[in-house]
C-alpha cells in the first residue's frame, strides 16, 4: 500500500508538534510506515496521533509517544539497543534505522511471530525478534547501550538495570496504577544511576512470566 502524501504531512506536522523535534527520529518515522504494522480494521487510522490495539489484547503506542521516547534514548548508529515490549514490531522498526542493532523481546509467541514477519516485509534486517519474559533482559546479548521499555512495571527491573552499559540509557514508563504512570530516564554512570521524570504516559503493564499456553 503507498501512503496518502497529505496523510504522511500530517502525520509528521503532528509528531512535531508535540515535541518530536529531533531530526534523525524524524527521518526514521518517515521512512517506516505504520501501516505496514497497523493490521485489518485499524489500518485507516495507521497515521493519527492515537494507539491501536492489536492481538492479544496489546496495543500499538501514539505516534508521539513513540518518537518521544526514541528522542529521549538518544540512540548512536553504534549502538546495540534491547527493547523490552515488541508488539507490532514499530517501535523496533524505528530503532533499527538509527541503531547498528536491535533485539526486541516479547512474552506473546503470536506477536512475536508476526512481528518478525512485519519486519522481514519491510526489509529491515539488523532487528532480532525473541519470545521470552523481557523483564530478566538479554543477558546473552548484554551489556547494552541504550534500553526500551515498552510496558509499564512499577519499579525499573533490576536485570534490565545490570544489563546496562556505563554511560547507557534506559528509558521507560513506571507507576503503580493503570491510569497513573511517568515516563522516566534512567542514566547509568560510573557510580550508579541518574533518574529524570519525563512526561505522564499510559501503557499496557509489564507483566511477569509467560502466559499459558
Ligand atoms: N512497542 C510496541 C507496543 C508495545 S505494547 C509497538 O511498537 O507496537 C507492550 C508489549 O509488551 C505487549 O506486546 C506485551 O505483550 C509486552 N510485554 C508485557 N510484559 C512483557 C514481558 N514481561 N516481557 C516481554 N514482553 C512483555
Amino acid at each position: 500500500m503507498t501512503r496518502d502524501p497529505t496523510a504522511q504531512m500530517q502525520f509528521l506536522f503532528q509528531l512535531r508538534s508535540r515535541g518530536v523535534t529531533d531530526s534523525a527520529v524524524l527521518m526514521a518515522m518517515e521512512k517506516i510506515d505504520r501501516g505496514q504494522f497497523v493490521g485489518g480494521t485499524f489500518e485507516g487510522h495507521a497515521y493519527d496521533d492515537m494507539p491501536l490495539p492489536i492481538a492479544c489484547g496489546q496495543t500499538i503506542s501514539q505516534p508521539s509517544v513513540v518518537g518521544l521516547m526514541t528522542q529521549a534514548l538518544g540512540v548512536q548508529p553504534r549502538d546495540k539497543v534491547l527493547e523490552v515490549g515488541t508488539g507490532s514490531g514499530y517501535q523496533a522498526a524505528i530503532l533499527g534505522q538509527l541503531a547498528r542493532r536491535v533485539y526486541t523481546i516479547d512474552r506473546h509467541r503470536a506477536l512475536a511471530r508476526e512481528a518478525e514477519r512485519r519486519l522481514e516485509a519491510a526489509r529491515i534486517t539488523n532487528v532480532t525478534v525473541i519470545c521470552a519474559d523481557g523483564c530478566f533482559g538479554l543477558p546473552e546479548q548484554a551489556p547494552f547501550d541504550r534500553i526500551l521499555v515498552t510496558a509499564a512495571a512499577e519499579d525499573p527491573p533490576g536485570p534490565l538495570l545490570q544489563q546496562l552499559k556505563p554511560g547507557g540509557v534506559m528509558v521507560l514508563p513506571v507507576g503503580q496504577s493503570d491510569t497513573v504512570q511517568s515516563l522516566i530516564k534512567v542514566t547509568r554512570t560510573e557510580t550508579g544511576f541518574d533518574y529524570d521524570e519525563l512526561l505522564p504516559v499510559r501503557f499496557v503493564p509489564l507483566v511477569e512470566g509467560m502466559p499459558n499456553g
